[in-house]
């Protein structure tokens, strides 16, 4: 589903994604792990149009992505994304935050983008707080909001950068467990995370970053319990 080729980037004269080459299978679940400023956010933004490369290639679906309207289309209607911050609008309800793209970009008529709505946010099991404002929400709540507002708008790919690392460790449960849920649908995800039970759980295969480079890359039990290389072992020795 995606295939990424080559990929270098570079901020000034810092080289951070280091020929990056990975194909992700159609309903692939894919974790991404490793240091931080190892990598992995530049990566997953290089899949959807957040970051410039200067070589290499990136196509979803057969489509090579270029720097044009038509790509951003394309990835609109493709990919959504979930942050580690949420990126609600703080003026709309949870309702309007899921209805806004529907309404807006999808021209849908307001009733049919609230049942969508509506249907997602009973799925990630806050229907109830539909009228509230994303300041009066948990962590958790706000987002299983963001998930519901990207899965309003039929994305193929869900990417999800570090979704439970800003997030109280009560709340991370109710958050990998819509993730989970997702997987099993047969969602296309890439998603950083450090939550190696969900990797244990979901993941076809575990990443490895460091450095902008891929070190490791393979099934979980594979990556997590027998890594073959140092780095790795260094790494999961202190996350785990
Ligand atoms: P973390 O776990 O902390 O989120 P990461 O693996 O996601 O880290 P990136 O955010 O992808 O790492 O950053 C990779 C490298 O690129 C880091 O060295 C970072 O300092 C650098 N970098 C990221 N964004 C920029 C930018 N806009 N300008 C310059 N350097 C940047
Ligand atoms: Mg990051």
């Amino acid at each position: 589903a995606i295939r990424i080729d080559g990929l270098n980037k570079w901020y000034g004269a810092h080289h951070v994604l280091r020929d990056v080459s990975l194909t992700i299978a159609e309903k692939e679940i894919m974790v991404v792990c490793g240091p931080s400023g190892s990598g992995k956010s530049t990566l997953i933004r290089c899949l959807n149009h957040l970051e410039e490369y200067q070589e290499g290639n990136v196509s979803v679906f057969g489509h090579e992505l270029q720097r044009d309207k038509q790509t951003e289309k394309f990835i609109h209607q493709t990919m959504g994304m979930v942050f580690q911050n949420f990126n609600l609008f703080p003026h709309l309800t949870v309702l309007e935050n899921c209805t806004l793209g529907l309404t807006w970009l999808r021209k849908k008529p307001e009733a049919e983008a609230r049942d969508i709505a509506m249907t997602l946010l009973e799925r990630v099991g806050i229907a109830q707080l539909a009228s509230r404002f994303p300041g009066q929400l948990s962590g958790g709540q706000q987002q299983r909001v963001a998930i519901s507002r990207s899965l309003a708008m039929e994305p193929k790919i869900m990417l999800f950068d570090e979704p439970t690392s800003a997030l109280d460790p009560e709340m991370v449960k109710e958050v990998l467990d819509v993730m989970v849920n997702l997987a099993q649908t047969g969602m296309t995800m890439v998603c950083v995370t450090h939550e190696m039970q969900f990797a244990r759980q979901v993941a076809d295969r575990v990443v490895f970053m460091e450095d902008g480079e891929i070190v490791e890359v393979g099934p979980p039990e594979q990556v997590l319990l027998n890594p073959q290389w140092d780095r790795t072992k260094v790494f999961l020795d202190h996350i785990l």
